[in-house]
């Protein structure tokens, strides 16, 4: 076995290794695999699950799978999923409340104790956790269950090599190079060497792990490749997200005509927050067994762009297509930075490639600014 890598090799015909040691110490592995014509993700158990040789054709409101001769594992770009299904559920129930003879005890469940090991998680999606860190544990209201997730997760990151159609993570600096979160970084590189994966490690968590593999250290050669590739990534992405002024100058142009022409176009659908990584806003429904014996509190993702959302004694405050496209990207880039103090968007591109008319929120929030 290779000593603890800080930048070593691994040949990629040994990737199942780290698999095997994840599921060896109780690690749930979930990683991307190809289901329904996409790139999605899922709990894996080998090598063989992931999507070697797919890669992807992604631009407003389009999506599509190619297999071709490549022969990478991690070729593709993220597809409609996000990792926060592994964090965050999409359902979880708050409580049950039994009905007794005179009372009814209220039982709140134990965070699941479930350890989840995400394996190719891409630089803007783990700017996205970070973000969603914030939200969820940082801040004064915590879910307990997100809380222990996120501290039972091991994180094997992957640096993009390849940008999508709709990425602009690089003018976010969230991406394409991982930077910080991680406790394990791949960056898959095919050349004269083979086919390989320069390995980091930045928590004792990933040490551990990494330490059982069969490693050997990285050449100059190999790291430059590795460096190159990821640099190959930022040159091709195609679009920008102007940060500069960002926030005030959204705020000044709350009352532009323009929200209203791009209502014209939204179908107010909600594709766009169910793929975001960053969105959290649920619903919380409550539901009673036929028996009458036992009631259930349950949360579930909601989206902004429905009319219940923001229901409030007796109507909704946002009842209009134009007012709900406007809460959804100025939540995103201007109030966020106010409550959390980030921009709530990685420059994943999600939004845009899975919006069915394939709106830009790259480009609403240049018009909005103009
Ligand atoms: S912007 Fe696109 S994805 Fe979002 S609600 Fe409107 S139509 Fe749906
Ligand atoms: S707003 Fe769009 S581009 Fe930004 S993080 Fe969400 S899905 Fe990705």
């Amino acid at each position: 076995m290779g000593a603890t890598p800080t930048a070593a090799v691994l040949d990629a015909g040994n990737l199942q290794q780290l698999l095997d040691i994840l599921q060896k110490q109780n690690y749930q592995t979930v990683g991307p695999t190809v289901r329904d014509n996409a790139v999605v993700y899922e709990h894996i158990q080998s090598v063989e699950d992931l999507p070697r040789g797919w890669t992807d054709e992604q631009t407003n409101g389009r999506y599509r799978l190619t297999h071709g001769k490549g022969k990478k594992f991690f070729g593709y770009v993220h597809g409609p999923n996000s990792w926060k299904k592994f964090l965050y559920p999409p359902a979880r129930q708050l409580y049950a409340a039994d009905r007794m003879k005179h009372r009814f005890d209220v039982v709140a469940p134990e965070p699941s104790g479930i350890k989840p090991a995400l394996i190719g998680v891409r630089a803007c999606e783990l700017a996205a956790i970070m973000v969603q860190d914030r939200v969820l544990m940082d801040g004064e209201y915590i879910d307990p269950e997100y809380k222990a997730r996120r501290q039972n997760a091991v994180i094997v990151a992957v640096n993009c090599t390849r940008a999508g159609g709709t990425c602009f993570c690089a003018s976010m600096n969230t991406g394409p190079r991982v930077q910080e979160g991680y406790d394990i970084l791949l960056t898959e590189v095919v050349d004269s060497h083979g086919h390989y994966f320069t390995v980091e490690t930045a928590s004792e968590k990933g040490r551990a792990i990494a330490a059982q593999l069969a490693t050997s250290p990285a050449s100059e050669e190999q790291l430059a490749a590795a460096r190159q590739a990821v640099d190959k990534a930022a040159r091709q992405m195609g679009r920008t997200l102007d940060l500069t002024d960002l926030k005030d100058s959204l705020y000044r142009g709350f009352d532009s005509i323009h929200w209203e022409k791009v209502a014209g176009r939204c179908l107010t659908c909600g594709n766009c927050t169910m793929v975001c990584p960053t969105c959290f806003c649920v619903n919380v429904e409550d539901t009673t067994a036929l028996t009458g014996e036992q009631a259930f509190r349950i949360r579930r993702w909601d989206s902004c762009f429905t009319v219940d959302f923001s229901y409030i004694h007796g109507g909704s405050i946002r009842a209009t297509d134009y007012s709900r496209y406007r809460q959804w990207l100025l939540h995103k880039l201007a109030y966020w930075q106010d409550q959390f103090g980030v921009v709530g968007c990685v420059g994943c591109g999600r939004c845009i490639t899975w919006c069915p008319v394939g709106i830009d929120i790259t480009e609403e929030a240049r018009a909005v600014k103009g």
